[in-house]
């Protein structure tokens, strides 16, 4: 189990056509993967999504000359170390240091998490709606109705960027002209003050379709989440940038969320990634993990989710789905997960189940110049 050689892999994507979201448009996506490797031959891949000038550095200079002569299955010592110099570098880290344990146990990573409980897992199509184009809305539009015809029935959608008119007239279009049976989730980045994200209720009450209202406002503002739950109909969704089981805790003591969104490569293990999922077990919320940013990271998801006991009683298994990243990005593509109608079918092979296309890691590698 002697960690021998960590092999990086910075990969860049310039848009040619930038999207975004409240935060701002996007000019390029970017990611960070790595593939730790042990004496007998076992390995494992794990992925950070952070800056890359940085994060390459970091495990330059100091993660690799680290990781080197450790043992993989001290996972605990070594992620709580490297947690100290960057959370979401213990996160890869750790997901390395996962599929290590599952390779060289000959089973799949959620054998050792007690096996899955589910095949498949729901998944919702996810959009960054905002572009330079003036005619976005329209843009939108085509871009959902292509998802829909994919076959996924939950999409996601973002406000927050523009005004509350401009972007109400893009959800009242998109809810008019498209399937009625699709469900609808609407992402703020938490953009609005309380008096903003309650003027989204006369949406809400027009359509029954929206399944939840992601992040509506600042999570330093946890007590207007609270007066918020009590005005709006729909369900309130957030935490994505939650970065322990801890923070979730006070999250979830306060009431603020319906649903918590952790997202395992922002939470610095695995193993509290997992916790966080249980947590919002125990409280009695909804957990629809968020990965956005790896395929990596989102095949952990899967695995986590499959591995999570039924929220509730009832037959709905679309409560909880799984966020899958609709726009131009090609490392999403870095891991093939067989779609089925809109679920990922969980592999079950040994490790993770599935191949790391090497073709996008000789493709996309960063030249260290350009940003
Ligand atoms: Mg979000």
């Amino acid at each position: 189990m002697k960690i021998v050689k960590v092999e990086t892999y910075p990969l860049f994507y310039p848009l040619s056509s930038p999207y975004g979201d409240a935060n701002g448009l996007k000019k390029y996506r970017s990611c960070y993967v790595i593939k730790v490797i042990t004496q007998s031959g076992y390995y494992g891949w794990g992925e950070v999504n952070d800056w890359l000038p940085a994060v390459d550095l970091l495990f330059r200079q100091r993660i690799i000359p680290y990781l080197i002569g450790k043992k993989a299955n001290e996972h605990n010592a070594i992620v709580q170390v490297i947690h100290r110099w960057n959370k979401r570098c213990a996160a890869g880290v750790s997901m390395a240091l996962t599929e290590i344990l599952a390779q060289a146990s000959g089973c799949n990573v959620t054998s050792l998490w007690g096996g899955v409980l589910r095949n498949e897992i729901p998944l919702y199509a996810s959009f960054q709606s905002y572009c330079e184009s003036i005619d976005w809305i329209d843009r939108s539009y085509r871009q959902v109705k292509k998802a829909i015809e994919a076959g996924f029935t939950i999409v996601k959608v973002k406000v927050g960027g523009k005004t509350l008119e401009e972007d109400a007239v893009h959800i009242r279009t998109l809810l008019a002209k498209l399937d009625c049976s699709i469900k609808w989730i609407i992402d703020a980045n938490q953009s609005y003050d309380l008096a903003s994200a309650k003027w989204w209720e006369q949406v809400f009450v027009d359509f029954p379709q929206f399944l939840w209202f992601e992040e509506p406002l600042p999570l330093t503002q946890v007590r207007y989440y609270r007066e918020l739950h009590n005005h709006l109909s729909v369900a309130i969704a957030g935490g994505e940038d939650v970065t322990s089981s801890e923070q979730f805790i006070s999250l979830l003591q306060e009431e603020a969320f319906d649903i918590i969104q952790p997202d395992v490569g922002h939470i610095s293990s695995v193993f509290d990634y997992l916790h966080c999922l249980r947590l919002g077990r125990s409280f009695g919320v909804r957990t629809s993990s968020h990965s956005f940013d790896g395929a990596i990271s989102r095949l952990y998801t899967i695995f986590a989710h499959a591995c999570l006991p039924p929220w509730s009683k009832m037959k709905n298994e679309n409560l909880e789905p799984i966020e899958w990243d609709m726009m131009d990005n090609p490392f999403s593509q870095l891991v093939s997960i067989k779609i089925n109608e809109g679920n990922a079918v969980v592999p079950n092979g040994i490790g993770l189940g599935c191949e790391i296309d090497i073709d996008i890691l000789k493709k996309f590698r960063w030249d260290g110049t350009s940003y």
